[in-house]
């Protein structure tokens, strides 16, 4: 491994990180193939502890906190709070296991209550597919990736114990804990529900999947779907910009200095990703699959033929809420074919460029 690659991963390694203030970075392994880790972040006083996001519930994380913890003089029933980010499992699942036992209080965003719906009916089998993004296939034009879907589904990650937390917080609510004011910023986008932690004093934000350091985040991949998912992220990096600038605490990947620079990155990139998915368009490519056939995929710049089916579907789904932007924005006009998949045209008499 070179160097570079190396210095990417080293906020994965087992450690407790003090970032001052009484707040503490403490990566949980993953079992992803792409994902290594997740950060949990926990804010001590000497009373107990409070943590941003909960981690995977499978054992190896459960001992990793266990450990990280103890370093800090602390046990799993000190934990007060899970101030839990998104409902995406690797956040979630851990904070509903060890309330079981600990009586652990956890608090997500309000809007995620859709998705807790979506993911009980998925669990119920009443909601057809069992993964995110799939039902939708036939609309986005992959008919053809439809039958393969049987092996994902057998392999693909449980969904079992999904229960309700204790407070659905709403935007704008202030969390006092003992050592400081957390204020939750609803930021849909990455899932509807998703909440930042914000705490202005301090100048730091707990970031969850909103804003990421080295990736960018996956857009309405989540049970309940969306197909304005991009549009909101947009919107709510707009929101994080007018914000005061704050240190970058993410839920992956190392704490860095600003996220107003790393907002305006993503921005850049999603303005790439239009221009791209307008150019296919205009190419004659019509449905979010052929869209994008026609687009590279990840920093290494891959054909979509070369991922993996789960990384299709996703491409897929984000290629649609690209182009349900343009859409938006007048650049891109949609209808629906005989069998039921969206058709974008770029609208009569133009040639698709826009107007600024
Ligand atoms: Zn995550």
């Amino acid at each position: 491994m070179s160097h570079a690659a190396a210095d990417r991963h080293a906020w994965t390694e087992p450690a407790v990180e003090d970032l001052g203030g009484g707040v503490h970075r403490i990566p949980l392994p993953l079992p992803l193939d792409g994902l290594k880790a997740v950060n949990v972040y926990a804010i001590t006083d000497p009373g107990g502890v409070d943590l941003i996001d909960a981690g995977m519930a499978i054992v190896a994380a459960r001992e990793r906190l266990t450990e990280a913890l103890r370093q800090l003089g602390y046990g799993l029933g000190d934990v007060r709070n899970f101030l839990v980010t998104h409902i995406h499992i690797d956040h979630y699942s851990l904070a509903v296991e060890l309330r079981r036992e600990f009586r652990t209080l956890i608090s997500l965003g309000e809007d995620e209550r859709a998705n807790m719906i979506a993911t009980r009916e998925m669990i119920n089998g009443t909601g057809g597919h069992r993964v995110f993004g799939a039902e939708s296939l036939r609309r986005l034009g992959a008919t053809e990736m439809i039958g393969r879907l049987s092996t994902l589904e057998r392999n693909g990650p449980m969904f079992t114990d999904w229960e309700d937390p204790d407070r659905w917080v709403a935007d704008g609510a202030d969390l006092d804990l003992r050592t400081r004011t957390l204020r939750a910023v609803h930021t849909p986008g990455h899932t509807l529900g998703h909440v930042v932690y914000h705490d202005a004093a301090s100048e730091i934000m707990f970031a969850g999947d909103h804003v990421l350091p080295h990736i960018t985040p996956s857009i309405g991949f989540e049970p309940a779907g969306n197909r304005m998912a991009l549009r909101d992220y947009l919107s709510s990096l707009a929101r994080t910009l007018a914000l005061p600038d704050a240190r970058l605490l993410p839920a992956h990947g190392p704490v860095t200095g600003s996220t107003h620079e790393r907002v305006n990155e993503l921005l850049a990139h999603h303005d790439a990703r239009l221009a791209e998915a307008a150019d296919a368009v205009r190419a004659g490519h019509a449905t979010p699959f052929e869209v994008a056939r026609a687009i590279k995929w990840t920093r290494r710049q891959r054909l979509f033929d070369d991922l993996d089916l789960f990384a299709r579907i996703q491409a897929v789904n984000e290629t649609a809420a690209h182009l349900e932007v343009l859409l938006v924005r007048g650049q891109v006009t949609r209808e629906t074919s005989p069998v039921g998949a969206d058709l974008y045209q770029l609208p009569d008499g133009t040639d698709g460029v826009s107007q600024r």
